[in-house]
């Protein structure tokens, strides 16, 4: 069966270029223009995935984003035209699957929606599209969100404890730095006397199985035998 995606987006233009790209990629395509009948099609007919257009007639991309959230995990993929609506979708508080920048490529961003679709695990798995995009910076796979004490990983939220938060959190802020196990025990724990070092790795290890829940095939939690833990250097992430 074809994975159906809704296009919401009020260029007809660029609607046109889009169901095409899709279309003859093996995506099943739908389109609107607003907002307001994009939540009512997602209510109805439930798509594998929605690419929305920040700039909508009717509403902010953004403020139907937190719509399609209430109600729906559906992977979305927005369609920004400015470098400060790049800012909000990579930035902390939305926390969108996927971004593309317009101008871009109909290739470019069939190719996204097949990795969006591929990590989510809906199939999609014709071969990739080659070819680094051009003109879109990579989106952050790791977000922290300090003040909401939540990260985002892959555009999903990671179910987190205080201490877990902790743990991530400050693996995060150094990619590629090797903290010990006591240097983790007194940034994370703090003076709680209790824990030691078997406290951390066993918070290492349910941390990787919520992050692996997400993305079975990424180990971004790195162990450094007899040193500690690191978070992997290359992955894209932003406090
Ligand atoms: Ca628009």
């Amino acid at each position: 069966m074809k994975p159906r995606v809704l296009i919401v987006e009020d260029e007809p233009g660029i609607a046109d270029t889009l169901q095409y790209a899709l279309r003859t990629e093996g995506f099943e395509p739908a389109w609107c223009a607003t907002g307001e009948e994009a939540l009512a099609r997602i209510a109805a007919e439930p798509p594998a995935l929605v690419i929305l257009d920040v700039g909508l007639p009717d509403a902010s991309g953004f403020e139907i984003f937190k719509r399609i959230r209430a109600t729906s995990d559906v992977p979305v993929v927005f369609l920004t035209a400015r470098s400060d609506e790049i800012d909000r979708v990579v930035g902390l508080e939305l926390g969108a699957d996927d971004y593309v920048a317009k101008p871009f490529s109909p290739r470019e961003l069939v190719a996204r929606v097949r990795g969006v679709l591929r990590r989510a695990g809906k199939g999609a798995s014709a071969p990739a599209a080659a070819g680094a995009p051009a003109g879109a910076a990579p989106p952050r796979v790791l977000v922290v969100d300090e003040g909401r004490m939540q990260i985002r990983y892959h555009g999903r939220l990671l179910e987190l404890s205080r201490y877990e938060f902790g743990l991530l959190k400050t693996l995060a802020a150094r990619p590629g730095h090797v903290f010990s196990r006591d240097a983790l025990l007194e940034r994370v724990w703090g003076n709680d006397t209790e824990s030691m070092d078997r406290t951390v790795d066993a918070h290492v290890k349910t941390v990787r199985a919520k992050m692996k829940a997400i993305a079975p095939d990424e180990e971004p939690i790195r162990t450094h035998r007899g040193s500690g833990y690191s978070l992997a250097e290359d992955l894209p992430t932003a406090t």
